[in-house]
Protein backbone atom coordinates (compact mmCIF):
# COMPACT_ATOMS: atom_id res chain seq x y z
CA UNK A 1 0.00 0.00 0.00
CA UNK A 2 1.49 3.70 -0.63
CA UNK A 3 0.44 5.87 1.97
CA UNK A 4 -0.94 9.57 1.19
CA UNK A 5 1.85 11.70 2.81
CA UNK A 6 -0.05 14.46 5.11
CA UNK A 7 2.27 17.23 4.27
CA UNK A 8 1.01 19.71 6.87
CA UNK A 9 4.38 22.19 5.08
CA UNK A 10 2.95 22.57 1.53
CA UNK A 11 -0.57 23.30 3.10
CA UNK A 12 0.72 25.65 5.26
CA UNK A 13 2.79 26.92 2.86
CA UNK A 14 0.03 27.47 0.36
CA UNK A 15 -2.34 29.12 2.96
CA UNK A 16 0.20 31.46 3.93
CA UNK A 17 -0.26 33.16 0.43
CA UNK A 18 -4.31 33.24 0.95
CA UNK A 19 -3.48 35.21 4.59
CA UNK A 20 -1.29 37.47 2.98
CA UNK A 21 -3.63 38.30 -0.06
CA UNK A 22 -7.04 38.59 3.21
CA UNK A 23 -4.55 40.73 5.14
CA UNK A 24 -3.67 43.11 2.22
CA UNK A 25 -7.40 43.27 1.39
CA UNK A 26 -8.27 43.90 5.13
CA UNK A 27 -5.83 46.46 5.05
CA UNK A 28 -6.81 48.15 2.21
CA UNK A 29 -10.48 48.37 3.39
CA UNK A 30 -9.62 50.01 7.21
CA UNK A 31 -7.18 52.11 6.72
CA UNK A 32 -4.30 50.42 6.31
CA UNK A 33 -4.39 48.95 10.28
CA UNK A 34 -2.39 45.89 10.31
CA UNK A 35 -3.43 42.90 12.37
CA UNK A 36 -1.44 42.32 15.30
CA UNK A 37 -0.63 39.38 17.94
CA UNK A 38 0.80 39.98 21.03
CA UNK A 39 2.90 37.18 21.99
CA UNK A 40 4.27 36.91 25.77
CA UNK A 41 6.87 34.66 26.58
CA UNK A 42 7.91 34.68 30.40
CA UNK A 43 11.10 33.85 31.30
CA UNK A 44 14.11 32.28 29.55
CA UNK A 45 13.33 28.64 28.66
CA UNK A 46 15.37 28.71 24.91
CA UNK A 47 12.83 25.94 23.51
CA UNK A 48 9.74 28.36 24.36
CA UNK A 49 11.91 31.64 22.67
CA UNK A 50 12.32 29.10 19.19
CA UNK A 51 8.78 28.74 19.35
CA UNK A 52 7.78 32.56 19.92
CA UNK A 53 10.83 33.65 17.78
CA UNK A 54 8.67 31.08 14.72
CA UNK A 55 5.49 32.27 15.61
CA UNK A 56 6.72 35.82 15.10
CA UNK A 57 8.64 34.82 11.77
CA UNK A 58 5.42 33.37 10.40
CA UNK A 59 3.61 36.77 11.05
CA UNK A 60 6.12 38.71 9.35
CA UNK A 61 5.90 36.80 6.24
CA UNK A 62 2.05 37.06 5.73
CA UNK A 63 2.25 40.87 6.89
CA UNK A 64 1.12 40.26 10.24
CA UNK A 65 2.29 42.43 12.88
CA UNK A 66 3.72 40.77 15.84
CA UNK A 67 4.05 42.50 19.59
CA UNK A 68 6.56 41.17 21.73
CA UNK A 69 5.99 40.94 25.42
CA UNK A 70 9.13 39.64 26.98
CA UNK A 71 8.88 39.15 30.76
CA UNK A 72 11.13 38.17 33.36
CA UNK A 73 11.38 34.11 34.97
CA UNK A 74 10.45 36.05 38.27
CA UNK A 75 7.44 37.47 36.71
CA UNK A 76 3.67 37.27 39.38
CA UNK A 77 0.46 35.73 38.36
CA UNK A 78 -0.64 39.16 39.12
CA UNK A 79 1.79 41.06 36.58
CA UNK A 80 0.86 38.76 34.08
CA UNK A 81 -2.30 39.36 34.35
CA UNK A 82 -2.13 42.77 34.27
CA UNK A 83 0.04 42.61 31.09
CA UNK A 84 -2.98 40.13 29.66
CA UNK A 85 -5.59 43.18 30.99
CA UNK A 86 -3.99 45.68 29.10
CA UNK A 87 -3.91 43.89 25.78
CA UNK A 88 -7.38 42.45 25.57
CA UNK A 89 -8.31 46.01 26.21
CA UNK A 90 -5.74 47.70 23.81
CA UNK A 91 -7.86 47.80 20.26
CA UNK A 92 -5.01 47.59 18.54
CA UNK A 93 -4.35 43.98 19.42
CA UNK A 94 -6.06 41.22 17.94
CA UNK A 95 -4.80 38.06 19.16
CA UNK A 96 -2.90 36.92 22.24
CA UNK A 97 0.04 34.15 22.39
CA UNK A 98 0.86 33.11 25.62
CA UNK A 99 3.72 30.63 25.38
CA UNK A 100 3.08 27.58 27.58
CA UNK A 101 4.88 26.63 29.54
CA UNK A 102 5.30 29.49 31.92
CA UNK A 103 7.35 29.89 35.24
CA UNK A 104 6.07 27.13 37.65
CA UNK A 105 5.22 29.78 39.99
CA UNK A 106 2.58 31.32 37.61
CA UNK A 107 -1.43 29.84 37.80
CA UNK A 108 -0.97 29.31 34.21
CA UNK A 109 -4.38 28.39 33.55
CA UNK A 110 -5.46 31.74 35.44
CA UNK A 111 -3.50 34.01 33.36
CA UNK A 112 -5.08 31.47 30.05
CA UNK A 113 -8.07 32.32 31.58
CA UNK A 114 -7.87 35.70 31.97
CA UNK A 115 -7.13 36.26 27.83
CA UNK A 116 -10.49 37.95 25.87
CA UNK A 117 -12.43 35.28 24.18
CA UNK A 118 -12.57 37.24 20.96
CA UNK A 119 -8.51 37.78 21.34
CA UNK A 120 -7.99 33.56 22.15
CA UNK A 121 -6.63 32.82 18.65
CA UNK A 122 -4.49 30.45 20.33
CA UNK A 123 -7.46 28.33 21.67
CA UNK A 124 -6.63 28.09 25.27
CA UNK A 125 -9.18 29.77 27.67
CA UNK A 126 -11.90 27.41 29.24
CA UNK A 127 -14.85 29.49 27.40
CA UNK A 128 -13.44 28.49 24.04
CA UNK A 129 -13.25 25.21 24.70
CA UNK A 130 -16.64 24.59 26.57
CA UNK A 131 -17.80 26.56 23.41
CA UNK A 132 -15.48 24.50 20.52
CA UNK A 133 -17.03 21.31 22.32
CA UNK A 134 -20.57 22.45 22.22
CA UNK A 135 -20.14 23.77 18.65
CA UNK A 136 -20.51 27.01 18.95
CA UNK A 137 -18.24 29.30 16.77
CA UNK A 138 -14.88 29.66 18.82
CA UNK A 139 -11.02 29.72 17.65
CA UNK A 140 -9.70 25.78 18.53
CA UNK A 141 -6.58 25.21 20.34
CA UNK A 142 -4.11 25.88 17.45
CA UNK A 143 -2.64 21.82 17.29
CA UNK A 144 -5.94 20.00 17.23
CA UNK A 145 -7.46 22.92 15.41
CA UNK A 146 -4.07 22.42 12.74
CA UNK A 147 -4.44 18.38 12.53
CA UNK A 148 -8.80 18.94 11.21
CA UNK A 149 -7.30 21.43 9.00
CA UNK A 150 -4.93 18.62 7.21
CA UNK A 151 -7.67 16.26 7.51
CA UNK A 152 -9.98 18.20 6.11
CA UNK A 153 -7.28 19.12 3.04
CA UNK A 154 -7.10 15.82 2.46
CA UNK A 155 -10.52 14.84 2.54
CA UNK A 156 -10.19 12.16 4.74
CA UNK A 157 -13.32 10.50 5.77
CA UNK A 158 -13.99 10.57 9.85
CA UNK A 159 -18.11 10.33 9.90
CA UNK A 160 -18.22 6.62 11.91
CA UNK A 161 -14.16 6.10 11.92
CA UNK A 162 -13.14 4.55 15.08
CA UNK A 163 -10.48 7.37 16.47
CA UNK A 164 -8.22 7.08 19.03
CA UNK A 165 -6.11 9.83 20.94
CA UNK A 166 -3.26 9.45 23.01
CA UNK A 167 -2.52 12.11 25.53
CA UNK A 168 -5.48 14.78 27.19
CA UNK A 169 -3.48 17.36 27.48
CA UNK A 170 -5.40 20.90 27.84
CA UNK A 171 -3.63 22.39 24.79
CA UNK A 172 -3.42 19.32 23.06
CA UNK A 173 -5.40 15.75 23.40
CA UNK A 174 -8.74 16.76 25.20
CA UNK A 175 -9.94 19.61 21.99
CA UNK A 176 -8.42 17.25 19.74
CA UNK A 177 -11.03 14.57 20.69
CA UNK A 178 -13.54 16.85 21.36
CA UNK A 179 -13.14 18.06 17.56
CA UNK A 180 -12.94 14.46 15.84
CA UNK A 181 -16.40 13.94 17.91
CA UNK A 182 -17.68 17.04 16.71
CA UNK A 183 -16.96 15.30 13.33
CA UNK A 184 -18.65 12.08 14.00
CA UNK A 185 -15.79 10.03 14.95
CA UNK A 186 -15.81 7.69 17.62
CA UNK A 187 -13.67 8.81 19.99
CA UNK A 188 -11.37 6.88 22.85
CA UNK A 189 -8.81 8.73 24.60
CA UNK A 190 -5.97 7.14 26.18
CA UNK A 191 -2.98 8.35 28.97
CA UNK A 192 -1.15 7.40 31.12
CA UNK A 193 -3.79 5.54 33.45
CA UNK A 194 -5.27 4.01 30.51
CA UNK A 195 -4.08 -0.05 30.19
CA UNK A 196 -3.80 -2.31 27.05
CA UNK A 197 -2.93 0.63 25.10
CA UNK A 198 -1.53 -1.59 22.02
CA UNK A 199 -5.14 -3.25 22.30
CA UNK A 200 -6.97 -0.32 22.06
CA UNK A 201 -4.82 1.41 19.48
CA UNK A 202 -4.89 -1.74 16.87
CA UNK A 203 -8.62 -1.16 15.94
CA UNK A 204 -8.10 2.76 15.37
CA UNK A 205 -8.89 3.95 11.99
CA UNK A 206 -7.22 6.88 13.03
CA UNK A 207 -4.84 7.69 15.79
CA UNK A 208 -3.27 10.83 16.95
CA UNK A 209 0.04 10.71 18.77
CA UNK A 210 0.03 13.64 21.57
CA UNK A 211 1.54 11.44 24.41
CA UNK A 212 5.39 13.84 24.63
CA UNK A 213 7.59 10.77 23.99
CA UNK A 214 9.70 9.91 20.94
CA UNK A 215 8.60 7.22 19.63
CA UNK A 216 6.41 5.80 22.51
CA UNK A 217 4.03 4.32 20.02
CA UNK A 218 5.17 1.63 18.76
CA UNK A 219 4.37 0.68 15.06
CA UNK A 220 3.57 -2.79 15.63
CA UNK A 221 0.24 -1.16 17.86
CA UNK A 222 -1.32 0.47 14.80
CA UNK A 223 -3.24 -1.40 12.15
CA UNK A 224 -3.06 -1.62 8.46
CA UNK A 225 -5.01 1.12 6.35
CA UNK A 226 -5.09 3.58 9.65
CA UNK A 227 -4.16 7.30 9.63
CA UNK A 228 -1.67 8.56 11.53
CA UNK A 229 -1.13 11.95 12.70
CA UNK A 230 2.10 12.49 14.76
CA UNK A 231 2.20 15.97 17.08
CA UNK A 232 5.06 14.69 18.41
CA UNK A 233 8.83 16.42 17.34
CA UNK A 234 12.15 15.46 19.58
CA UNK A 235 15.30 15.76 18.95
CA UNK A 236 16.67 13.30 16.12
CA UNK A 237 13.67 14.10 13.74
CA UNK A 238 10.79 11.27 15.50
CA UNK A 239 7.62 11.99 16.43
CA UNK A 240 5.23 10.31 19.61
CA UNK A 241 5.15 7.14 17.32
CA UNK A 242 7.42 4.87 15.15
CA UNK A 243 5.95 5.72 12.19
CA UNK A 244 9.28 4.45 10.37
CA UNK A 245 7.92 0.90 10.69
CA UNK A 246 4.32 1.58 9.44
CA UNK A 247 4.76 4.09 6.77
CA UNK A 248 4.13 1.30 3.95
CA UNK A 249 0.72 -0.35 5.31
CA UNK A 250 -1.35 2.44 6.79
CA UNK A 251 -3.29 4.77 4.58
CA UNK A 252 -2.35 7.83 5.26
CA UNK A 253 0.44 9.82 7.93
CA UNK A 254 1.96 13.17 8.80
CA UNK A 255 5.53 12.98 8.63
CA UNK A 256 8.20 14.41 11.33
CA UNK A 257 9.40 17.34 10.77
CA UNK A 258 6.75 18.37 8.17
CA UNK A 259 3.28 17.22 8.95
CA UNK A 260 1.50 18.72 12.25
CA UNK A 261 3.99 21.33 13.53
CA UNK A 262 3.90 23.86 10.53
CA UNK A 263 0.10 23.72 10.99
CA UNK A 264 -0.21 24.64 14.30
CA UNK A 265 1.57 28.07 13.47
CA UNK A 266 -0.16 28.24 10.54
CA UNK A 267 -3.75 28.17 12.86
CA UNK A 268 -2.28 30.43 14.75
CA UNK A 269 -1.94 33.17 12.05
CA UNK A 270 -5.41 32.45 10.11
CA UNK A 271 -7.25 32.33 13.22
CA UNK A 272 -5.43 36.27 14.53
CA UNK A 273 -6.64 36.83 10.59
CA UNK A 274 -9.96 36.35 11.50
CA UNK A 275 -9.78 38.22 14.78
CA UNK A 276 -8.54 41.39 12.91
CA UNK A 277 -11.29 40.66 9.97
CA UNK A 278 -14.05 40.30 12.88
CA UNK A 279 -12.90 43.32 15.17
CA UNK A 280 -13.11 45.74 11.67
CA UNK A 281 -16.32 44.49 10.95
P1 LIG B 1 1.59 16.92 27.82
O1 LIG B 1 0.86 18.08 28.37
O2 LIG B 1 2.85 16.47 28.48
O3 LIG B 1 0.57 15.68 27.80
C1 LIG B 1 1.00 14.39 27.47
C2 LIG B 1 -0.15 13.45 27.56
O4 LIG B 1 0.36 12.15 27.28
C3 LIG B 1 -0.81 13.41 28.94
O5 LIG B 1 -2.20 13.47 28.80
C4 LIG B 1 -0.36 12.07 29.50
O6 LIG B 1 -1.32 11.43 30.34
C5 LIG B 1 -0.16 11.24 28.27
N1 LIG B 1 0.76 10.16 28.55
C6 LIG B 1 1.96 10.23 29.18
N2 LIG B 1 2.49 9.00 29.32
C7 LIG B 1 1.60 8.14 28.77
C8 LIG B 1 1.57 6.73 28.63
N3 LIG B 1 2.54 5.95 29.12
N4 LIG B 1 0.51 6.18 28.01
C9 LIG B 1 -0.49 6.94 27.54
N5 LIG B 1 -0.51 8.29 27.66
C10 LIG B 1 0.52 8.87 28.27
O7 LIG B 1 1.97 17.12 26.30
P2 LIG B 1 1.25 18.00 25.14
O8 LIG B 1 1.54 19.44 25.35
O9 LIG B 1 -0.15 17.55 24.95
O10 LIG B 1 2.12 17.51 23.89
C11 LIG B 1 2.07 16.20 23.41
C12 LIG B 1 3.03 16.06 22.23
O11 LIG B 1 2.67 16.95 21.20
C13 LIG B 1 4.49 16.38 22.57
O12 LIG B 1 5.32 15.55 21.81
C14 LIG B 1 4.63 17.81 22.14
O13 LIG B 1 5.96 18.16 21.79
C15 LIG B 1 3.74 17.84 20.92
N6 LIG B 1 3.20 19.16 20.61
C16 LIG B 1 3.39 19.60 19.36
C17 LIG B 1 2.89 20.83 18.99
C18 LIG B 1 3.11 21.30 17.60
O14 LIG B 1 2.90 22.45 17.30
N7 LIG B 1 3.52 20.42 16.72
C19 LIG B 1 2.21 21.63 19.91
C20 LIG B 1 1.99 21.13 21.19
C21 LIG B 1 2.50 19.89 21.53
P3 LIG B 1 -1.77 12.00 31.78
O15 LIG B 1 -2.76 13.10 31.47
O16 LIG B 1 -2.38 10.85 32.44
O17 LIG B 1 -0.54 12.52 32.45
Amino acid sequence: MSAIVLDGKSLAARTETEIAARTAALMARNGARRPVLATILVGEDPASATYVRMKRNACARVGLESLALELPATTTTAELLDHIAALNANPDCHGILLQHPVPEQIDERRCFDAIALDKDVDGVTCAGFGRMAMGVPAYGAATPQGIMRLLRAYDIELAGKQAVVVGRSPILGKPMAMMLLNADATVTICHSRSRELPTILRSADLVVGAVGRPEFIRGDWIGDGAVVMDAGYHPGGVGDIELSALKHRVAAYTPVPGGVGPMTINTLLLQTLEAAERAAR
